[in-house]
């Protein structure tokens, strides 16, 4: 009997239009491509434009073309998150009514002046694994009748989930299947080492976190393959998919390409751009053999 679309595995390239894309972007597009082509799946494109500060159509525009260039093809529609806030928010609705999000009022200069009047003592504060520090715990202790006023004086805000209360609601330890480059088989998730994450933001109606965990389920994804540098991300994704009642994919966390001074590529890096080295005659082959596919 023929598969079923429902039984088919299902991968997604996620790119952000805030800049153009690079090799780095090349492999992960065509490892997803080539991981669903052998596998008999499914390959959707899914445009992260939440920020909708730094996305631009023209950035967007430029992704179709590199994907057609790589002689990609995907499923229509293309699913754009900035024509999905709604669902974001019915998740944020969900979280809130089970008592996990409060509004977060400290600036990103708050935060710095905290942490650096609390290290000037000689001590360090926790950092995040992308070496941020850790949300203050002051919005988390705000009684309810402050947190009204505040917000009814219009101070900006954005919503952060209170990862202790969170973690408390989950019965058994969290934990992901990984076939990528790195670490392999059943990953145990520990999401407290991020914090409070964001939920949501005065100037971005979701964070990522939020929406690629709606996303992955909303579009059926069965295989999440993406870059390393998102492997600790996973333990946020796996709590949320717990809190939310949603399906967990297998994740592929696969290596980084990376620039000649061996940090991970920028999209502000114009030398590896797909489109700059479009321009100087190369092809889909030359890409490939450039990335060691
Ligand atoms: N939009 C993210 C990026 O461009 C990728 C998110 C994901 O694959 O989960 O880095």
């Amino acid at each position: 009997m023929p598969a079923s679309p429902s039984d088919k595995s299902v991968y997604r390239f996620a790119p952000s239009p805030n800049g153009l894309l690079h090799l780095g972007h090349a492999l992960s597009a065509l490892i997803n491509h080539d991981m669903a082509a052998a596998n008999g799946g499914r390959f959707l494109l899914r445009i992260e434009d939440i920020d909708l500060t730094r996305c631009t159509p023209e950035f967007e525009a430029a992704i179709y073309r590199d994907l057609a260039w790589l002689g990609l093809g995907w499923e229509e529609p293309v699913r754009r998150q900035s024509e999905h806030f709604d669902a974001y928010h019915a998740a944020l609705d969900r979280l809130t009514d089970m008592e996990l999000v409060y509004p977060a009022f400290l600036t990103r200069g708050e935060v710095k002046a905290k942490v650096a009047t609390y290290e000037a003592s000689g001590k360090s504060w926790p950092r995040d694994p992308d070496g941020s520090p850790l949300y203050p715990g002051d919005d988390r202790h705000r009684g309810e009748a402050e947190r009204r006023r505040l917000i009814a004086d219009g101070v900006r805000h954005a919503f952060r989930l209170d990862m202790k209360k969170a973690l408390d609601l989950i019965a058994a330890p969290l934990s992901w299947t990984e076939t990528g480059d790195g670490d392999r088989g059943e990953i145990l998730a520990d999401p407290s080492v991020w914090g409070d994450v964001v939920l949501s933001r005065s100037d971005a109606p979701s964070s990522y976190h939020l929406s690629v965990t709606v996303d992955d389920a909303a579009q059926g994804i069965t295989h999440v393959v993406r870059g390393l540098d998102l492997f600790e991300a996973t333990a946020v994704h796996r709590l949320l998919q717990d809190l939310l009642g949603l399906p967990q994919p297998i994740y592929h966390h696969h290596r980084l390409v990376l620039g000649a001074d061996g940090r991970k590529l920028s999209k502000s890096e114009g030398s590896t751009g797909l489109a700059s080295l479009r321009d100087q005659g190369l092809g889909l082959s030359d890409i490939r053999r450039l990335l060691g596919l």
